[in-house]
């Protein structure tokens, strides 16, 4: 079989930094997004030629940044480089995030000519004034006729990030967003609890006292809410933060993000761009997250670097057994209801998951943080086979992955 990998694409760009961000991104730089196309084509290039044989594509990941400031003939370029180097798998899920302060007439159908087949709009909230507070270039208006237009232009896989707990925001206020949101009948939302991170403004006025911090009780509440909402309405959650509507009676929503699975599921991705992560060959991987060093780098072609990793990896490190097994169970967990199978973990490791992990399972099941569930391995035939975080645990995920870091 063929190997497969899911691809990153790291967007760096931003018309301005909203006040809560700490992503690799940077605000007016967009003279050198012409320069970081042909970068992101070189790295294509390079890592893909170090291949032994031509890889599949299972899923194509646009992210950032904002990775709609740039041009559809940009991303048909950058393309025509990833099928030179790849096959692109027929069912891959091609993605890009969107701002919706960004659109250019007619840029959904360019998109949809490109290739891309789900859009994932950040959107944090509906009301202007907690828009304004993020410091979002965008308004509610804004969302609303970025989805029509997608939705015109054929698109029929349509995500949507939400942010709650923000600084005085009401249980209602948060209740109203989501209600507006789920109205315009999104195949996908991500919910994200906001958390201040030091070296951001939000970072900055919490500490001199300018906004007051999350409440953690009520913010645990939005979520509570949230999660049954979405259940009423036909809302499959499937990992800590991410809903996937699900049109079938029977069986498994088809619109969970499949590039994001590969990461839950532990298996390997490619990154490419300024500061983008990858996971393949036993290795992790980071690449620098300067715009110009990594443009710098992938215009010289005195590098040699074996496969996964190009002119532009800053960092890699080699995964040994014991460290993968532990990432298993951490990123296997935050799968609410998939989690981390026993079978699927022995065929991996030829070790069981309950005799590595015994102490920390047991542990945490007294605590009522873990359960074992059933895998519904058809309609009919169900097995027992899988170690999932209960519903409680959902809200203390962390505790219940750091007993699995070594
Ligand atoms: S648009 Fe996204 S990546 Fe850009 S500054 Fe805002 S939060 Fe950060």
């Amino acid at each position: 079989m063929k190997p497969s990998y899911a691809l990153y694409f790291h967007i760096p760009f931003c018309r301005h930094r909203c006040a809560y961000c700490d992503f690799t991104t940077y605000a007016g730089q967009d003279a050198l997004i012409p320069a970081y196309v042909d970068a992101l084509i070189n790295e294509i290039a390079f890592v893909g030629g170090n291949l032994t044989e031509k890889a599949y594509a299972k899923s194509i990941f646009f992210g950032g940044g904002t990775p709609s400031l740039m041009s559809v003939p940009q991303y048909a370029s950058i393309f025509v480089a990833i099928q030179e180097n790849f096959h692109i798998h027929p069912d891959a899920e091609i993605s890009l995030e969107v701002n919706p302060g960004t659109l250019s007439p007619n840029y959904f159908e360019g998109l949809r000519e490109v290739g891309f087949n789900r859009i994932s709009f950040g959107v944090q909230s509906a009301h202007s004034d907690e828009l304004k507070m993020l410091e979002r270039i965008h308004t509610y208006e804004d969302v609303l006729s970025a989805n029509l237009s997608a939705r015109k232009a054929g698109f029929e896989n349509l995500s949507f990030d939400l942010i709650f707990g923000l600084p005085e925001q009401t249980l209602e206020k948060w209740q109203a967003t989501v209600k507006l949101i789920v109205d315009l009948a999104p195949e996908h939302l991500s919910l994200y609890a906001l958390t201040i991170e030091d070296g951001t403004p939000f970072g900055r006025w919490a500490e001199r006292g300018m906004i007051p911090l999350p409440d953690p009780d009520l913010a645990a509440e939005m979520y509570e809410w949230a999660s049954g909402y979405l259940e009423a309405q036909g809302f499959e959650q499937y990992e800590i933060s991410n809903w996937a509507r699900n049109p079938r009676s029977k069986g498994f929503s088809p619109y969970k993000c499949q590039h994001n699975l590969q990461y839950w599921r532990n298996l390997p991705y490619l990154g490419f761009g300024t500061g983008a992560h990858g996971y393949a060959a036993g290795m992790r991987y980071a690449n620098t997250s300067s715009i110009q060093k990594y443009i710098k780098c992938l215009h010289s072609d005195s590098a040699t670097k074996d496969f996964p990793l190009s002119p532009a990896t800053r960092s890699a490190d080699e995964i040994v057994p014991t460290t993968e097994m532990n990432e298993t169970m951490m990123l296997g967990l935050r799968l609410t209801q998939e989690g981390v199978s026993k079978s699927t973990f022995r065929a991996r490791f030829g070790v069981g998951l309950e005799d590595v992990f015994a102490k920390e399972i047991d542990e945490l099941m007294k605590y009522g943080l873990l359960e074992w569930g059933q895998k519904e391995i058809s309609e009919v035939s169900k097995t027992s086979d899988i170690l999932r975080l209960t519903k409680k645990a959902r809200l203390l995920g962390n505790q219940v992955f750091r007993r699995f870091v070594s």
